[in-house]
């Protein structure tokens, strides 16, 4: 088979949507696939939408529009702010986005007009995480001139923690957001419908609190596609954490020192924990790099450690096992890794089949 390559296992990404689909649902919580890590994959959406996902939501419209032409049909969301540049085409594509910046709903007002649709707006507010958001002393004002532009629905609030800062989604930030939704309500006598709290960082709180508030969202990528917990980089209790494999070839087995030796300076990375040990070792070299995956969100099989890695080549300790040219290599990956072999051109891809 051609290598290197991710074998993606649609039943486990289906599995992990729909696990999280129904723990949710009882807190009145509706679950929208996050297809960004995987380049708008059709197949991965599919799989989502089989675990009974609500909607999909990418930060990338070309992500949204390539599922569009793979005929996907659902509600899509751009949750990453639409530049002023593709405000037609988010419009054309996108059913809602999010957004913090009058001047650009200003501009998919225009664009919604001329293209006789209506575009759906959440506003983003900051809550302490310090990416996207509108402060909370301007939210009056920007929900204001949102609902004076025409082809314009304001249809909720959203927030993101985690990812910048690492502030985690709790109690008190999520009842702030659901304050802010209900005096929003108040000052201008509409509905909201959306309330979006967050990412994959908030299934801690959602999952436990007793009370969600106005909460009734989340936008979910990495815990539907690794089972992962971003907050605390767990694995989530009941959900696969390998329907990724990235698979790579060897390409020079030998044994060699441990230590190198000559005056060294720089390598071609940084990042590289210096070599340990003394005497031999079983290296291996593979015919994937850098521009292929993040050699540091591998996770090798037992008794084998990643040594290293350049542009082109990982190198591997393989411990005790004799491995030989031309055997393939199978690694579990972080979140880091998966994004750069999904969007890297030299790695397959090679899903498996979805069985309903
Ligand atoms: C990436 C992203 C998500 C999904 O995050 P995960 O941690 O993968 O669940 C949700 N919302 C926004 C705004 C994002 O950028």
């Amino acid at each position: 088979m051609v290598a290197p390559r991710l074998e993606i296992d649609l039943d486990k990404i289906r599995d992990n949507a729909r696990h999280l689909v129904d723990w949710l649902a009882p807190k009145g919580i509706s679950v929208t696939g996050v297809t960004k890590a995987t380049l708008g994959a059709a197949g991965v959406a599919d799989a989502m939408l089989r675990g009974g996902v609500q909607s999909l939501g990418d930060a990338r419209i070309e992500n949204l529009e390539a599922l569009r032409t793979a005929s996907i049909d659902t509600q899509m969301w751009l949750i990453r702010s639409p530049m002023l540049s593709q405000t037609n085409v988010v419009v054309a594509n996108a059913d809602q986005s999010v957004n913090t910046e009058p001047s650009v709903i200003e501009r998919l007002s225009r664009a919604a007009i001329a293209q006789g649709k209506e575009h759906a707006v959440v506003l983003m507010v900051e809550l302490g995480d310090l990416r996207e958001g509108v402060p909370v002393h301007e939210l009056s004002d920007a929900v204001r001139e949102t609902l004076r532009r025409p082809n314009i629905k304001l249809v909720g609030l959203g927030a993101n923690l985690a990812c910048q800062s690492g502030v985690s989604p709790d109690q008190r930030n999520m009842m702030e957001l659901s304050g802010l939704v209900d005096s929003v309500e108040r000052e201008f006598g509409i509905v909201l419908d959306v309330v979006t709290g967050g990412n994959s960082a908030n299934l801690d709180w959602a999952l436990s609190t007793d009370d969600p508030g106005r909460v009734n969202n989340l936008r979910l990528g990495e815990s539907i596609l690794l089972g992962c917990d971003p907050l605390h980089r767990r694995a989530i209790p009941g959900l696969h954490v390998d329907a990724f494999t990235f698979v790579a070839e060897v390409i020079e087995a030998k044994v060699k020192p441990s230590q190198p030796w000559g005056e060294i300076a720089n390598a071609a990375f940084d990042g590289l924990k210096p070599r340990t040990g003394s005497g031999n070792v079983r290296q291996a070299l593979l015919a994937a790099g850098h521009q292929d995956v993040d050699p540091d969100g591998l996770v090798p099989s037992t008794g084998i450690r990643i040594l290293g890695g350049s542009s082109d080549h990982l190198v591997l300790d393989t411990g005790c096992s004799d491995i030989l040219v031309g055997a393939e290599l199978k690694f579990g990956l972080n979140y880091s890794a998966l994004v750069r072999a999904m969007t890297s051109p030299f790695v397959q891809k090679v899903y498996s089949t979805v069985h309903a």
